[in-house]
């Protein structure tokens, strides 16, 4: 639609726009507030004067209508409003962050400065500086919520006014909607705002998908009416007779979710049987409205067939967003299972509004303290997160989208997590140091794995042993954020203090080749070896990976004649290799592996896709060739799947210096007091093994032992075999295959 309006006409749309503002705000304004809003209106309304947005209007409707949204849909307090309305001017004109804190003081200059930070941010293309993007500007979630509260309503405006924007700007915006926004609104509780967003990304990304959902959903309506009705007829007596002031509607599925639903069920719209819910909301006290809600269970029950499996008791358990909520699934009119949700009109709001509503009906600080505890979570993992930033991202998302479950612990306090959370995800929720030493778990009284899953209803106790120790193999089934940011840094440190005892070894293997060690040599050993940083080196050399005969051929070829020719190299490849400094080790992905138990196996690339190593892949058994490897993503990979799944086998890049395999030492001796502790000392001093089980018994001062442990490499098991037969007593040690 053109834009048409004359001065005149604009300034009274724009005055009567700023009105609207006022009028339907959650929260009461006091004189002051009011004067704060207006002077934050004029100021915005005189920087913004000569911008126009790309549909002709002026720019300042945009800024009115976030504030507006802050107000009415989100309930935020009037620094907000004010912050709303300011929150392109220093973005977009003369005005500094000085500036406003000058005029409005330092609550809305700092929220200004973190949206001006965000919208610098959002401009890059490159897909992992847009994730550090996002991280960063999930750090300043816990400066102020409210920064991201008004980036939401920010981004909500921008999607509804979308439609003159260039394509690729709008699949571009949408997709990033898609990708953050939408799943960060879901965890605030911005029910309503999470739906138009993704609604709106929808219809940017995937338009014809849409406009077809769209399309089927208003020729169903008159259908859904009916049903409704007669849903309603049934039970209205029963309500009325005991008083009840209530109203049954019905609650369609967003078309996203349906969109959703047919992706991942592989079903068309008609197959989806749950496309509308219905939905009792009565009046009622607080004190009574538990009661209430199961006393409306009763008389649906009553009247309809419900499945026990079905039923969801959000009233007890309120969801970790303030959702409350009493859901069950009843056998509705013409023989079709129908959700019927029951909750009060307060219940009611929360799920809408989510953050507004909890303003309004709890303290402050009771709304604030859920949120509180979920932030501090959130600021744990940003601050002690080095994973690169697109794993951060996706493991930030998993943890806001995902289902809860909600466990118990031995005191009978209750958890909630993530669904498919293990035992040790429980364990690091507990405390970091109860994860380190997770050993296993009691669950309902039964001795399991770490990697267990948990169920909601379970009931948790968490073994823990000193000498266990975090591995890279527990990466594979954690699933909360906190776990995996603790274990990968923890990881982290082994692998520095296994490079510092490395760097000492090479220092002497070295001078035996008598080389001394200096900046140049650990540039040049690097260059050797292939490798990217020096504590790559020193991290290899101190787990074995490294052997004396590749030295030997180091030394060598440094000492011939192509020593000038291998100097130019160097020089020439340093320059490409900026990452030498860097303190890190880095992922040397170098083997293939396949199914559960990680077996090596042959395999041939495929030609279609061509995957290296580090892409995310899979194994297809062919007929006639053996394995073939392709991508994950590859083009073929979706025929493949869907119709030879037998066929499929799971397959990844490891780097093998952090692949660990159990060994069995058997020890035999003349058995003293304190043998076994010598043994374990001397296991656990070395760092990098593990041990998972041990096994001794005693025999008329015979000693036999069985050691379970878990090492990187041959030469490392060789080494602790070597010390374990220093042991006084100590007659043979060998490796065993068999128990
Ligand atoms: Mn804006």
């Amino acid at each position: 639609m053109a834009y048409t309006l004359n001065t005149e006409e604009e300034n009274k749309e724009i005055a009567k726009r700023y009105k609207d503002l006022l009028k339907g705000a959650y929260q009461t304004f006091t004189e002051n507030d009011k004067k704060e809003i207006r002077k934050a209106f004029d100021i915005a309304l005189e920087a913004h004067k000569t911008q126009r947005r790309r549909t002709g209007e002026p720019y300042i409707f945009h800024p009115i209508a976030v504030a507006k949204i802050v107000a009415y849909e989100i309930g935020l307090d009037t620094t907000s409003i004010v912050a709303a309305l300011l929150h392109d001017v220093v973005e977009d004109t003369d005005y500094t962050v000085e500036d406003i804190e000058r005029l409005f003081g330092e609550n809305v200059a700092r929220i200004v400065n973190g949206l001006t930070k965000i919208s610098h941010l959002n401009k890059e293309q490159d897909a992992s500086i847009q994730a550090e993007n996002f991280r960063k500007m999930l750090l300043t979630l816990h400066d102020d919520v409210r920064v991201i509260l008004i980036k939401i309503a920010d981004r909500l405006h921008n999607m509804q006014t979308m439609s003159a924007m260039p394509q690729d700007k709008q699949i571009k915006i949408s997709s990033e909607t898609l990708y953050i926004y939408a799943p960060l609104a879901h965890r605030l509780g911005l029910y309503n705002i999470k739906t138009e967003l993704e609604n709106l990304g929808l219809k940017y990304t995937e338009p014809a998908v849409y406009y077809n959902i769209l399309d089927k959903i208003s020729q169903s309506k008159e259908e859904q009416r009916i049903y409704i009705e007669n849903f309603s007829n049934i039970i209205k007596e029963s309500l009325d007779a005991e008083n009840f002031k209530y109203l049954i509607k019905g609650r369609r599925k967003s078309i996203y979710s349906i969109r959703k639903k047919m992706l991942s069920q592989g079903v068309t719209y008609d197959e989806i049987y749950d496309k509308f819910a219905i939905r009792i909301i009565y009046d009622s006290t607080l004190k009574e409205e538990k009661f209430d809600a199961w006393k409306i269970y009763s008389i649906v029950t009553d009247h309809f067939r419900p499945n026990p499996s079905r039923l969801r008791d959000w009233i007890s358990q309120p969801k970790s967003t303030g959702y409350e909520s009493l859901h069950i699934t009843v056998m509705g009119p013409q023989g079709k299972w129908v959700e019927v949700q029951i909750r009060s009109s307060r219940m009611d709001e929360i799920a809408e509004k989510g953050y507004a509503a909890h303003y309004k009906y709890k303290n402050k600080e009771e709304a604030e303290s859920g949120l509180d505890d979920w932030l501090n979570k959130i600021k744990e993992s940003l601050e002690n997160s080095d994973s690169n930033a697109i794993d951060f991202v996706e493991d930030f998302k998993l943890n806001l989208y995902s289902k809860e479950i909600f466990v118990f612990t031995p005191n009978g306090d209750l958890k909630a997590l993530p669904k498919n959370a293990t035992a040790l995800d429980f364990a690091f929720s507990i405390h970091t140091q109860v994860g380190m030493n997770c050993r296993g778990a009691k669950v309902n009284g039964k001795l399991k794995p770490i990697s267990h899953e948990l169920k909601s209803g379970d009931q948790v106790q968490i073994i823990t042993a000193k000498n266990q120790k975090p591995n890279v193999g527990w990466l594979e089934f954690v699933v909360t954020a906190r776990a995996r940011t603790r274990i990968k840094n923890a990881l982290k440190e082994d692998q520095k203090k296994i490079a510092e005892e490395g760097k000492e070894i090479l220092i002497r293997k070295l001078k035996h080749l008598k080389i001394t060690l200096s900046e140049k040599v650990v540039n040049e050993l690097v260059v050797f070896f292939k490798l990217k940083t020096s504590l790559d080196l020193f991290y290899r050399m101190g787990i074995g990976s490294i052997d004396n005969n590749q030295l030997k051929e180091f030394s060598s070829q440094r000492n011939n004649s192509f020593v000038s020719f291998f100097k130019n190299r160097i020089k020439r490849t340093t320059k490409n290799a900026p990452l030498i400094d860097k303190d890190e080790v880095t992922e040397n992905y170098d083997s293939l592996v396949f199914g559960k138990e990680e077996e090596r196996l042959d395999y041939k690339i495929s030609q279609c896709c061509n995957p290296i190593p580090g892409d995310k892949v899979f194994g297809f058994i062919t007929i006639n060739d053996g394995i073939k490897v392709h991508k994950k993503d590859c083009p073929n990979a979706i025929s493949l799947q869907a119709n030879y799944a037998y066929r499929i086998l799971k397959a990844k890049w490891i780097d093998s210096t952090k692949q660990e395999f159990k060994a069995i030492i058997k020890i035999q001796g003349e058995d003293h007091v304190g043998m076994v502790n010598e043994i374990t000392g001397i296991i656990s001093k070395n760092m990098s093994v593990n041990i998972h089980g041990l096994n001794i018994s005693s025999n008329d001062g015979v000693f036999e032992g069985k050691i379970t442990v878990s090492v990187k490499n041959k030469s490392q098991l060789e080494k602790l075999s070597d010390s374990i037969k220093k042991i006084k007593g100590v007659n043979n040690v060998e490796r065993i295959y068999k128990h």
